[in-house]
């Protein structure tokens, strides 16, 4: 059994200093089931598998806790990315990690602001101008000409099915 358990996300000073666990019991390492009171882990032969990540420990999905990568997308940011509220765990091969959680209604929103989206729509169409394919909605980025994908103003697909239909037609 694998002991390591480094976490992904960089761990604060505070978090490092809770690598031990807070057991009600007295023992470790013997066979009564253990409970943290902190992370809320239990571990059933009183063999510990990992250290105290100093938050609770989701054992399933709840939609009030997101990782930062998921929130951002929502644009969506906790007050402190270092105190995180919850965590979950994975493996990688046999090694334990911890991700950070964060509850929802504890972030804040950062909407774009009117500037930045108008920048964002002007971007789109200026792209979609020189890249966009004249046959469907299909549009093409500077990265997809420069590797070659966009030739002739017309997508891979709508290039494929004029040329089979110049094909058939020949
Ligand atoms: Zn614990
Ligand atoms: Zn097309």
């Amino acid at each position: 059994m694998s002991r390591r358990c480094p976490s992904r996300s960089a761990i604060s000073l505070e978090q490092k200093a809770m690598v031990s666990h807070h057991f009600e019991q007295a023992e470790v390492g013997g066979k009564q089931p253990l409970t943290c009171t902190v992370c809320q882990q239990t571990w059933a032969s009183g063999k510990v598998d990992s250290y105290c990540p100093g938050v609770p420990v989701l054992r399933e999905h709840n939609p009030e806790f997101a990782t930062k990568t998921t929130l951002a997308k929502e644009r969506l940011y906790p007050p402190d990315e270092d105190k995180p509220d919850a965590a979950y765990r994975y493996y990688v091969r046999r090694d334990l990690y911890y991700g950070w959680l964060y509850r929802r209604d504890r972030c804040i929103a950062r909407p774009l602001t009117e500037g930045q989206l108008a920048g964002n729509a002007k971007r789109e169409k200026t792209t979609r101008l020189r890249y966009g394919c004249r046959f469907c909605t299909d549009r093409y980025t500077k990265k997809h000409h420069d590797a070659g994908l966009f030739e002739y103003g017309a997508c891979q697909k709508c290039r494929t099915r004029i040329r089979d239909w110049n094909a058939a037609i020949s």
